[in-house]
């Protein structure tokens, strides 16, 4: 077995936390200054680790193995959400790298790529850079994309840090055995379970969407209620109905979320003209995602009948469920029963990951170490240092058993 250097995974965490620290977390939007100085600093990294490594003109720092043929492909994100948590995504990059230098001081061929995949957090695009390395975005989307807080083009952002001239690396799904990843939590079900790694099963699928209610602007003192066309009171009457449905149809482990809502022109003595929704929902059944949005068009229809007011449906994004390799779980699972006998559970990922995107490709796995409370994105986000060290040393036995499985 191999054996990974707690110590110097411990201070690479640390120093990683310098690049954009606020509080006792990090604020490292993707492609600010902090941001990369982050990605030079991995890929000097990966290049001590014997790595060819290179940042793509997708922001994707990518670190490649100096052999010809098949190898294993680890990575996850080191971006962060605004004024966000240390460790969500470069832990999974470090352990990355992490495991490449443990193959090599024990004289193992590091069949392994490592890659940092820019903007999983989706400050421009959602998922730009694992999506741009497994193949398939199309150059429009860049075009549109734009950054969700200032409005940058996303096209001007990669301008702006040097990387609008460089070539997007493309993987061959021929180059790959698998892709491994591994992520704090981001939720309570570990830590509150004293359990120290999770297997993911599956990632679970999200359906966007936007509401938009028309109806007609007045006064709030001179307009009888019978006359009125109330965009905010149809905008309540159906996430009402959402929110009394809903449960009716749901599986244990479905999810729903009205995340935002706007009333048009939203002041006291004003009855609303318009008013708008952002509605989200996921699970890992397909099946289901299907079964809340007929239930969705269905209420919508509903009080489209009923009047005053118009509501229009439109769909903003859509992710499939994924699920991951058996076989990747199984290996997972061995090297946790390894590291953390009886402390360890298979379970489905409530978040979305870099892993879901390589999982059409190719076979993926993932593991999870405990998030201290069920807290992520915000500064006081934490994982006891013990589970960090175990999580690394379950992720690079995995990746050792996989690479023991390439001919
Ligand atoms: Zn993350």
């Amino acid at each position: 077995m191999i054996a990974i250097q707690p110590e110097r995974l411990l201070r690479d965490l640390r120093h990683a936390a310098d690049f954009g620290r606020h509080l006792t977390g990090v604020h490292r939007p993707t492609f600010s200054p902090q941001d990369m100085e982050a990605r030079r600093w991995l890929a000097t990294l990966m290049g001590e680790a014997g790595l060819d490594a290179d940042i793509d003109g997708a922001g994707n720092v990518i670190g490649r193995a100096p052999i010809e043929g098949r190898r294993l492909l680890l990575g996850s994100h080191s971006e962060s959400q605004n004024h966000a948590g240390w460790l969500d995504g470069i832990l999974g990059v470090l352990y990355g790298i992490e495991t490449v230098r443990a193959l090599r001081e024990a004289s193992v061929e590091a069949r392994v790529d490592v890659g940092s995949w820019a903007d999983e957090e989706g400050h421009f695009l959602q998922f730009f850079g694992s999506r741009s390395f497994a193949g398939g975005l199309r150059e429009e989307e860049i075009d549109r994309a734009a950054n969700k807080d200032d409005g940058t083009p996303l096209r001007t952002a990669l301008r702006e840090v040097g990387l609008d001239g460089r070539a997007r690396a493309e993987m061959r799904a021929t180059d790959y055995v698998g892709y491994l990843e591994a992520h704090i939590e981001q939720g309570d079900y570990l830590d509150s379970a004293g359990l120290q790694i999770g297997i993911v099963t599956s990632i679970v699928g999200l359906w966007q969407y936007r509401l938009t209610f028309a109806g007609e602007q007045n006064h709030a003192g001179s307009t009888r209620m019978a006359a009125r066309k109330d965009a905010g009171a149809a905008l309540v009457r159906l996430a009402a109905m959402i929110q009394e449905r809903f449960p009716e149809i749901a599986r244990e482990r479905s999810v729903w979320t009205i995340g935002k809502i706007e009333l048009d022109p939203g002041a006291s003595s004003i009855i609303p003209g318009g008013a708008e929704m952002l509605f989200q929902f996921r699970d890992d059944d397909v099946a289901q995602l299907r079964r809340f949005e007929d239930a969705l068009e269905a209420i919508v229809a509903e009080l489209n009948q009923a009047g005053p007011c118009v509501c229009q449906l439109a769909v903003l994004s859509k992710t499939d469920p994924q699920r991951m390799a058996p076989a990747f779980q199984e290996i997972i699972e061995k090297a946790a029963e390894a590291h953390a006998s009886g402390r360890h559970v298979r379970m489905p990922s409530g978040a979305g990951h870099d892993a879901q995107i390589f999982a059409a490709r190719m076979p993926a796995g993932m593991l999870f170490v405990p998030s201290i409370g069920g807290i992520s994105h915000h500064h006081a986000e934490d994982t006891k240092e013990e589970d960090i060290v175990i999580g690394c040393r379950v992720f690079a036995d995995a990746a050792e058993m996989i690479l023991e499985g390439i001919s």
